[in-house]
C-alpha cells in the first residue's frame, strides 16, 4: 500500500478537528497536510466573551497552528488561491500541493460591504476585534437605543445575535443603565432558530419579551447611514445609538471558481458522507450547503463542522486501510445560548429528522453556562 496524502483545506474548527482525526486514524507515513492562512486558531464563540469583558483579550482563546506538528500534522502557512477538484490539486502562495484526498473546511467569508453603510456603522460581533470594540461601547453607554442587526441569511451559529442581545441586556442591568436602554432585534428570519422549529422559536421570543427586548422578523436591511445613526428596512426604518452587526455571508471566493459551489451559493455534499460531486473531495463545516427534509439547510455551527470532520476522517481513513467507510453524519447537533447572568440555555435534537428536525431547549441554568466554558477548553486542547 502506498503512502497517501490528505490535503485539508482550511485551519479553523473543522479543518483542525479533521486533521487530528486523520492522523489518529491513519498509519504514520500517510501525510496529513493543513493549509490555512492563520497562524493561530481560536474558536469563535468566544467572541461573546470577549463582548462581555469575561475574556480580556482574544490571545487568551488562541492556539498556534505550528503546534500541529507535535502531532504529526503538517501545517503550510498560505493563502489557497485556487483549487482543482478532479487533480486533488491546490495552487497556494507556498506553491503547488497534490493529495490523493481534498478536506475542504474553508469556512464562510463575511461581507461587510454588501449592505451600503453597514461597514461604517456596525460594530461587528463577527470579528474579535468588532466584539472587543462592542464591549468598549457598552461600558461607555450611558443609554439609548441598543440594535443587534442580522444582515442577511443564512450565518453562522443562528445562535450568536440572541446570545449577543441577552448578554447586552444582562451588562446593561449591572451596570444601572437598563431602564434608560432599549433593545432589539432585526433579522430576515420569521423566529429565532427557524431550523430548530416553531417551538424553540417562540419559546426565544417568549424570553427575549420577557427582558424587554424587541423582536423584529423577517426585517431585510437595505442600507444604513451611519451619520444618521438610521437603518433602513424593505418595510420600515430604525434608529441606533449602538449597532451590533452580524455581516452579510458567502462561501469562499476560491470554491466559487473552482465551481464547487452551486445555486444555493454554498457547496453541495451527500448529506451522509460529505462528499462533493468529486470523488476523493469532501466539504464540511460552514461552507456546505446540507439541504435537510423540512425544506432549510442545516445551520452553519461548529458543532455539525466538527462531527463531518470526524465522519469524513473515518472513511477516508478506511479507505486507505482497504475497508469500506461506514461512518455517517446523522444531523445530531447541540448549543449552548448564553441568556445574560452566567446562565446559558441548551437545545439539542435531530436536524436530519422527517418530516422535521427535532430539537429541545432546556431551561438555563450555571450548569450549562459553565459546560459551554468546558467545551472550548476540550476542544483546543485535543490537537493545539
Ligand atoms: C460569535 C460566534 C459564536 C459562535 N458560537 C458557536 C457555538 O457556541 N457553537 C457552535 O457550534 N458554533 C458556534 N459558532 C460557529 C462556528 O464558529 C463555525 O460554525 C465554525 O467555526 C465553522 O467551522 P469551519 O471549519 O467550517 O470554518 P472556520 O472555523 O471559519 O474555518 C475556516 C478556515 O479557513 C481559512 N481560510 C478560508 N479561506 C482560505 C484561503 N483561501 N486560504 C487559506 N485559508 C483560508 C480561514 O482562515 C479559517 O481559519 C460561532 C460563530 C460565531 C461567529
Amino acid at each position: 500500500m502506498s503512502n497517501k496524502t490528505i490535503l485539508v483545506l482550511g485551519g479553523g474548527l473543522g479543518g483542525i478537528m479533521a486533521a487530528g482525526s486523520l492522523r489518529r486514524s491513519c498509519a504514520p507515513g500517510h501525510r496529513v497536510v493543513v493549509i490555512e492562512r492563520s497562524a493561530t486558531f481560536a474558536l469563535r464563540m468566544a467572541n461573546l466573551w470577549l463582548m462581555t469583558g469575561e475574556r480580556q483579550r482574544p490571545e487568551e482563546g488562541e492556539r498556534d497552528l505550528s503546534r500541529l506538528a507535535e502531532h504529526g500534522i503538517e501545517w503550510v502557512q498560505a493563502e489557497i488561491e485556487s483549487i482543482d477538484p478532479v487533480a486533488r490539486a491546490v495552487q497556494t502562495s507556498a506553491g503547488r500541493l497534490e493529495g490523493d484526498y481534498l478536506v475542504i473546511a474553508l469556512g464562510a467569508d463575511r461581507h461587510p460591504q454588501a449592505v451600503p453603510g453597514f461597514a461604517e456603522a456596525a460594530l461587528d460581533l463577527y470579528e474579535a476585534a468588532g466584539a472587543l470594540r462592542i464591549r468598549q461601547a457598552l461600558e461607555r453607554f450611558s443609554g439609548g437605543r441598543v440594535v443587534v442587526l442580522v444582515a442577511r441569511t443564512p450565518f453562522s451559529c443562528p445562535s450568536a445575535p440572541y446570545e449577543a442581545a441577552f448578554l447586552v441586556d444582562s451588562l446593561l442591568r449591572r451596570r444601572g443603565v437598563r431602564q434608560g436602554s432599549e433593545i432589539a432585534v432585526y433579522t430576515p428570519e420569521d423566529l429565532p432558530m427557524p431550523v430548530a422549529g416553531p417551538a424553540v422559536g417562540t419559546t426565544l421570543v417568549q424570553m427575549l419579551r420577557e427582558r424587554g427586548i424587541e423582536f423584529h422578523a423577517e426585517q431585510i436591511v437595505m442600507k444604513i447611514d451611519p451619520a444618521a445613526r438610521r437603518a433602513r428596512f424593505e418595510l420600515e426604518d430604525t434608529t441606533f445609538d449602538l449597532l451590533i452587526g452580524v455581516p452579510p455571508h458567502r462561501v469562499p471566493q476560491v470554491l466559487r471558481a473552482a465551481k464547487l459551489a452551486d445555486a444555493s451559493g454554498w457547496v453541495p455534499v451527500d448529506p451522509a458522507t460529505l462528499q462533493t460531486r468529486y470523488a476523493g473531495v469532501y466539504a464540511i463545516g460552514d461552507a456546505t450547503a446540507i439541504r435537510l427534509p423540512v425544506g432549510m439547510f442545516l445551520p452553519k455551527a461548529g458543532v455539525f463542522a466538527d462531527e463531518q470532520a470526524r465522519v469524513v476522517a473515518a472513511n477516508i481513513a478506511a479507505e486507505i486501510a482497504g475497508k469500506p467507510g461506514t461512518k455517517r453524519f446523522n444531523g445530531h447537533g447541540f448549543c449552548y445560548i448564553e441568556v445574560g447572568d452566567e446562565l446559558a440555555a441548551y437545545g439539542a435534537g435531530n436536524f436530519y429528522g422527517i418530516p422535521v428536525p427535532t430539537v429541545d431547549l432546556e431551561p438555563a441554568s450555571s450548569r450549562y453556562h459553565r459546560e459551554k466554558h468546558e467545551l472550548e477548553r476540550a476542544a483546543q486542547a485535543l490537537w493545539l
